[in-house]
Order: structure tokens, then C-alpha cells, then sequence
């Protein structure tokens, strides 16, 4: 499933901890967190940043822990765990989504929380980074439970989060849906109305327009301009997209009516492949329709399978395409199958996709990466115009939405890429050296060894 936002279907305060975290492994068997930091070493070799600035980013500010009890439609009880994990506020309060998977840990949240903060200083919106999570197999859950769920959440949440402290938002298996009811209960919590408090909200609750495909749009973004810089033509770009939900959709649907050959995508179950490319609002209709993914042609409701082979998710990332899209979960590329990666460009829709000791291998074979930080941006940055529409009481049209956009996703982008250029490096070391800049500079500005040593 897609890093943001994904799928349709989707605490008293007195029981909640703060706790600390228990490691858990990723796919190599590594920390993810750990994994996520050792970039800060590499990015920061680079850079004149403060080493205390480094060591602060290392660490979480604050991370709470809570029990859900949540009543099932059977009567019976399930008390379910949640986490939230806010990275650094230097720069504003903390921004990130909410994920439901069987498979969130603490380790998880704080590595997702790091990259949110990382990527708000990149594209440069006055926010540090967060994430949350619950474990929970939401596809097990009818939409009651759900509700009860999602409400019980933010009931042991309420003190932790706040419109001016931390704003969640949608993630992994979360959606409008979902933040709507979370924004009605801080809502009753606080007796006044408080659509800040959440992003992503269905738009007659205070949604923006463009936020439901802004992640894929950002990605679209990303590669047109791409694109441009390298005189590639759309028509002879073939695309692979693993992970079909509201991302890989978006990003697929955009690429298509720009004349982008998109040849494979798959879902949780699997992919398929088609060397002259799908029409993809075909794939998605029948997909939203049937909740299946099908090789299709259709015309109107009527919808006709075509030939295609089908192929493995693992299969898919090793086809032979231009570009190689991840738009589902994190570790998908690791050391166990860089080598084997035939697209010369991977844009990371998914947080996390691609493991720190891949990275080297990708590098040596001249692979372009456009990091996670940079290519998925776009999700928050509309949450950004969102929570500004709701503290102005305004709501902005959908053209400006989408250039308001567009504008902070090339601004971003031409930085990086030319940062990358000029220096010699990797697309995501230029994109942490950007954001440890900016970073770098706010933690500075708060005073670091080097100033409180000097005699008054
Ligand atoms: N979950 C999205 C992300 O990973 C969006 C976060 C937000 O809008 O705050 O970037």
C-alpha cells in the first residue's frame, strides 16, 4: 500500500506511557531508525552543519505510547496499541501522518517521524516532523469498528497533538474518512470547532482541494521535470509503479494522460506487465470497482481483460523499464536485489523504499534516485496549504492548489538536482544536505557550544 493516504476501507489519557523504543528489525534484519539516521552521518560528512545539530536530530523529542480499548461489533473487546512519535519542532510544529498496519512497531514510527522532518525542511514549510501509527489489520475491521478506533485514538491522544504542537494526517491505510471522525472528536474534546488540529479531512469538513492525489501529483512533478532535464520524451518512458492504491494511482493516472508509457503496476497480491503500456483509468476503474487489479480495457462499465503477463512484486522492480516507481511500503529495495534493478531512474513514492546499504550499489551502477524526502512531498506540502486555508478561513480553487504546488515541488527539485550535479553527488545526499542546512541553521540559531563558550 502507498506511503500516504492509501486505501478507502480502511485512548483514556490516564492509560497511556511514554515509553521507549524496542528495536525492530526490517527486512536485512537491521533497525529501521537506525537505519534511518546513518544517512544524517553520511549527509552531514558533506556539510558545514554543527555537530550538535546532528546529535539533536538523532533523537526523538517526544513519543507516546496507548492502550485503544475498542468495542467490536460483536460486543466483545480488543484493546489495540498506538504510537505516536514526534521527531523535531524547530522549525514549526510537528507534521506526519497516521498509518494502520499489522506490521507498525515504535522503531517504524520513529524512523517515518525523522523522514517527515527531514522532508518539511526540504520543501520548506514551517513544520518538524511526526508520525503515528496503530497496529491493526484494518481490512479486518467493519467501518464501526473503525470509527470506534479511530475516535479512541485521538481521545488518548488529544493532549499530545494540538493545530499549534503536532497536526497528523493520512497515511498507510488511512483516509479522509478517517481524519474526519479524528478532527470531530479533538473537536468535542476541546468543545470548540478545530479543523487545524488534522489534515487530509474530507473537503466538507475543511479538506483543501488537491489534497487526495497531492502525493502523487508531487511525484508527477518530480518526473516531468526530470524529464525535461535529461530530454527524455514522455512517449518513450516506460514506467513500472508497485503499489496501486491512492499514490501509485494518482501518479500513474497523471503520468498516462501526459503520453508516459506506464507497462506495470501491481498491488498487495501481485502485478502485471504489458510492454506497450496500460490504459491506466481503465486499471483504476476496475480496481476501485471490484477491489481487484486486472489487465483491462474498458469502455464505459464495460470492461474487457486484455493480454498481460502477470508478474510478483519482486519481479516487477527487476523489469526492464525507464523509470521504476515504489509506491508501497518501505524495504522494498535492499541489498539482496540492487544489483538486479534495470531501471536507470527510481522515484520513491513509498517512505523508505530503498535500505541506506543499497544506496551505494544503486550509486556505483549509475542509477538516478530521486529520494523519498524529495518525490512524496507533495502530500504534506498540500496538508500545509490546508492547515493555512483553515487558520485564514478561506479555501483556495483548485488551480491554485495545484500551482501552488507544482511551484514548491520544481523549486525543490532543481535544487537537489543541480546541488547533486555541481557536487558530484547523489540525489539524496543533496537532498539531506538541503535539509540539514536549513535544520542545521534553526538548531544554531538557538545557540550551540561554540556560542555559549565565548565570554559575555
Ligand atoms: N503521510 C504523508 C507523508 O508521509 C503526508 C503527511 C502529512 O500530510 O502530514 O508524507
Amino acid at each position: 500500500m502507498t506511503d500516504a493516504d492509501a486505501s478507502s476501507r480502511t485512548q483514556d489519557r490516564d492509560t497511556s506511557s511514554r515509553t521507549t523504543s524496542s528495536p525492530t528489525k526490517d527486512a536485512n534484519g537491521g533497525d529501521v531508525f537506525a537505519d534511518a539516521v546513518r544517512r544524517l552521518d553520511t549527509a552531514g560528512r558533506h556539510l558545514d552543519i554543527d555537530p550538535e545539530a546532528i546529535e539533536r536530530l538523532k533523537h526523538p523529542r517526544a513519543m507516546l505510547t496507548v492502550s485503544i480499548p475498542t468495542r467490536m461489533d460483536d460486543g466483545s473487546l480488543r484493546v489495540l496499541t498506538g504510537y505516536r512519535v514526534q521527531h523535531d519542532n524547530t522549525r514549526g510544529p510537528t507534521k506526519g501522518g497516521i498509518r494502520y498496519h499489522p506490521e507498525v512497531s515504535l522503531d517504524e514510527v520513529k524512523a517515518l517521524a525523522f523522514w517527515m522532518t527531514c522532508k518539511c525542511a526540504l520543501i520548506d514549510i514551517p513544520y518538524g516532523g511526526a508520525k503515528g501509527g496503530v497496529i491493526v489489520n484494518p481490512k479486518e475491521l467493519s467501518r464501526l469498528e473503525l470509527e470506534r478506533l479511530s475516535r479512541g485514538f485521538i481521545q488518548q491522544m488529544a493532549d499530545f497533538i494540538g493545530p499549534d504542537t503536532d497536526i497528523p494526517a493520512p497515511d498507510v491505510y488511512t483516509n479522509a474518512m478517517v481524519m474526519g471522525w479524528m478532527m470531530d472528536e479533538y473537536s468535542k474534546i476541546m468543545r470548540r470547532r478545530v479543523p487545524d488540529v488534522i489534515t487530509g479531512k474530507p473537503i466538507p469538513l475543511g479538506g483543501s482541494l488537491g489534497r487526495e492525489d497531492a502525493t502523487g501529483r508531487g511525484g508527477y512533478n518530480c518526473i516531468t521535470r526530470l524529464s525535461h532535464r535529461l530530454g527524455k520524451a514522455p512517449a518513450d518512458t516506460r514506467v513500472a509503479v508497485q503499489g496501486f492504491g491512492n499514490v501509485g494511482q494518482s501518479a500513474a493516472r497523471l503520468l498516462h494522460a501526459d503520453g508516459y508509457r506506464v507497462v506495470a503496476v501491481s498491488d498487495s497480491q501481485g502485478g502485471i506487465y504489458q510492454p506497450d503500456g496500460f490504459d491506466v483509468p481503465s486499471l483504476i476503474q476496475f480496481k476501485n470497482e471490484s477491489r481487484e487489479l486486472k489487465a483491462v480495457y474498458c469502455s464505459g462499465s464495460v470492461c474487457e481483460m486484455i493480454n498481460a503477463a502477470t508478474v510478483t512484486n519482486e519481479e516487477l522492480l527487476e523489469l526492464d523499464v525507464d523509470v521504476l516507481i515504489p509506491a508501497a511500503l518501505g524495504n522494498q529495495i535492499s541489498t539482496a536485489n540492487a544489483a538486479r534493478i534495470r531501471a536507470p531512474v527510481i522515484v520513491e513514492l513509498a517512505n523508505g523504499p530503498t535500505t541506506s546499504d543499497a544506496d551505494p550499489i544503486l550509486n556505483e551502477r549509475g542509477v538516478l534516485v530521486v529520494p523519498d524526502i524529495l518525490a512524496n512531498a507533495g502530500g504534506v506540502t498540500v496538508s500545509y496549504f490546508e492547515w493555512t486555508q483553515n487558520r485564514q478561513g478561506m479555501s483556495w480553487s483548485i488551480d491554485e492548489v495545484h500551482r501552488r504546488l507544482q511551484a514548491k515541488m520544481v523549486s525543490a527539485f532543481d535544487t537537489v538536482y543541480d546541488k547533486a550535479r555541481h557536487e558530484e553527488i547523489s540525489l539524496r545526499d543533496a537532498a539531506y544536505a538541503e535539509a540539514l542546512t536549513r535544520l542545521g541553521a534553526a538548531i544554531s540559531a538557538q545557540g550551540t557550544q561554540s556560542y555559549f563558550e565565548q565570554p559575555n
